[in-house]
């Protein structure tokens, strides 16, 4: 069954933005995906206390057929063939990290995925372009729209729109 799902992106070695386009044209290309809405971009704090570049994040909604494991090994797949993504330590510079942040209504636990991501709720990176395309989308662990969790978000990162 065909299912909306929302995929956060990342970048912050080389050409980020073009990164992020190369990105959405990949997410295009899975089978039984389509790319129904893109975010801006923005150009972000690193969180984690690691020194290195800024990040260009967005996010991306797809509807997919694919079931959520497969999505996540498609979306690893992607890291490490088409953006040679390295093994790095956490919070660290990566050529492109796609997490999935929402799948349909779904929570599920898993030793290899979490849905809704487990950091949604607290990363301005990930809140301020999923609300630009799914403000009133609700969280349904959480129970609250995500203009409402990203309006009651203290964290002082800087998240600027490019
Ligand atoms: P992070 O994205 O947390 O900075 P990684 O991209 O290195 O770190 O991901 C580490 C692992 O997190 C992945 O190998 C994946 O199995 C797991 N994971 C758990 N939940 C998710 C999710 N919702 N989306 C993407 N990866 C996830
Ligand atoms: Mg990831």
């Amino acid at each position: 069954m065909e299912q909306c799902a929302y995929i956060g992106l990342g970048s912050n070695i080389g050409d980020r933005e073009l990164k992020l386009l190369m990105a959405i044209a990949e997410l295009g290309k899975l089978p039984q995906t389509k790319v129904t809405a893109v975010s801006p971009f923005y150009e972000t704090e690193p969180v984690g206390g690691v020194p290195q570049d800024n990040f260009y994040n967005a996010v991306v909604r797809l509807n997919t057929e694919l079931a959520p494991l497969e999505l996540l090994d498609r979306l690893k797949r992607l890291e490490t063939e088409v953006f040679h993504r390295v093994p790095s330590q956490r919070w660290g510079a990566r050529s492109m990290d796609l997490d999935i942040l929402l799948y349909g209504e779904l929570v599920f636990n898993c030793e290899q995925l979490t849905i809704p991501h487990p950091g949604l709720a607290e990363r301005r990176f990930v809140l301020q372009p999923l609300s630009d395309i799914a403000p009133d989308l609700v969280h349904p662990i959480l129970g609250k729209r995500i203009i409402e969790l990203l309006t009651e978000l203290a964290s002082p990162e800087q998240v600027v729109r490019i």
